[in-house]
């Protein structure tokens, strides 16, 4: 092990995108050590952290299908066929997203997911290491310390041909490459936060709103939105500026929030039964876009995921643009034996696709929480598109 070359690739991160390029790398035969600082989630249960559940869309699904896992996947998902508007004082409107349900997204467990993903990347040969955090990397020694919870938090060293980075929008791999060269980050966080609530199964079990559908309640300066799970339940995210009438500064507690929505969003308040405890339970979410100039540091260490490029949630494409990363990755990894050239032709072609997702994530935030319950300007977007 002493020559890198003969070191395996090794991957910081085992949430979605570190588990699935795992997957892909290791189904080709490569030899992948993965380092997750969590516990494992089958053993541990999922942590609660950011959404739980996701908008998965074909991008996503096109390489989960490569990975082998889109009947797993599928068994447990739900069809969204459009976007349930519901306007202030109106009957709920369904706006599909396509022409029938051919063109559907669909609504997927993050917990089932990653764990669906960390199965298929052990099956195929990847070894995963959890409780192992990134602390610091020496780039020319190709040696990386991990601080390892499970032997009191003591930290080893490890060796590695190189690093792909999937450990999320805080990526300490990040930290370290940009102390090497400055990658050129730019953070721009967005001024509204999110607070996730539940509208749990009915009393006969079942949903109590429309399943096959993403629901918005728009209300010009801020939203609410409601994804519906398999068990029969919806996760509802409250989507407000964090300073403002309404904000997260004048809505403070449950009880300031359960007469905001009494005021605002008057039918979906029955729905949620546990709303002042849950929301003086859970934190407010912080949003914002990353920008990197440069995702890889020669041939020793790559970006990929939000680690390279997070984004604001209003299009649903995190996940799904970090997935067509791991597809380009492995594409270009398995043409070139030269890790600095394929790490460089991956970065060029995703760098200018990721841009573009950001940017339109960022407006479809605006159109999410203000247009979509305006007539004149769907009306002029359907026939803008003909
Ligand atoms: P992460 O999922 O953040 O995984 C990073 C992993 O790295 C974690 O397991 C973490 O524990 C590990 N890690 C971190 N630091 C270290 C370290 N130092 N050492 C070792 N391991 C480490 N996307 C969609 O496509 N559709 C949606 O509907 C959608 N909805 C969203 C809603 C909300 C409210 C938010 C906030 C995001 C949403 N996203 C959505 C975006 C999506 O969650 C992310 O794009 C996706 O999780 C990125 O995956 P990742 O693997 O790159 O990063």
């Amino acid at each position: 092990m002493n020559d890198p070359a003969s070191r395996p690739l090794a991957i910081v991160g085992a949430g979605l995108a570190g588990a699935l390029m795992a997957t892909l790398l290791a189904r080709r035969g490569v030899a992948v050590e993965v380092y997750e600082r969590r516990p494992d989630p089958r053993i541990h249960g999922t942590e609660r952290g950011r959404s739980i559940n996701l908008a998965l869309a074909e991008r996503g699904l096109h390489a989960l299908r490569l990975a082998g896992l889109e009947d797993e996947v599928m068994r447990r998902a739900v069809m969204m066929r459009g976007r349930m508007v519901h306007a202030e004082g109106a009957t709920p409107a369904l706006q599909r997203y396509g022409r029938d349900d051919s063109e559907v997204i669909w609504s997927v467990s993050r917990g089932a997911l990653n764990i669906m993903l960390l199965d298929a990347a052990e099956a195929a040969g990847a070894r995963i290491h959890f409780d192992r955090r990134l602390c610091e990397v020496d780039f020319d020694a190709r040696r990386a310390v991990l601080q390892d919870k499970r032997d009191a938090g003591r930290t080893h060293e490890v060796g590695f041909r190189a690093l792909i980075g999937a450990d999320g929008v805080g990526s300490a791999l990040r930290f370290e490459m940009d102390r090497v060269t400055p990658l050129g980050v730019h953070i721009e966080p967005l001024d509204h936060g999110y607070k996730e609530l539940e509208i749990p199964p009915g009393d006969d079990g079942g949903f109590r709103i429309e399943p096959h559908a993403l629901h918005i309640w728009p209300r010009g300066g801020y939203m609410c939105i409601a994804l519906p799970n398999a068990e029969a339940s919806f996760t509802v995210t409250l989507f407000l500026p964090n300073f403002g009438t309404p904000g997260f500064d004048t809505v403070p507690d449950g009880a300031a929030a359960e007469a905001l929505f009494a005021r605002e969003f008057p039918d979906a308040l029955p729905l949620i039964p546990r709303l002042v405890e849950d929301y003086d339970a859970h934190p407010v979410g912080i949003l914002g876009t990353l920008y990197l100039d440069r995702w890889h540091l020669g041939g020793r260490a790559v970006l990929l995921g939000d680690a390279a490029h997070a984004m604001v949630p209003f299009h649903g494409q995190g996940m799904n643009c970090a997935f067509e990363d791991c597809v380009a990755l492995d594409r270009h990894l398995a043409q070139d034996a030269d890790l600095e050239t394929a790490f460089a032709a991956y970065a060029a072609e995703r760098r200018p696709d990721a841009a573009a997702i950001q940017a339109m994530a960022l407006e479809n935030y605006v159109e999410m929480r203000d247009r979509v319950d305006d007539a004149d300007y769907l009306l002029q977007r359907a026939l803008s598109a003909v």
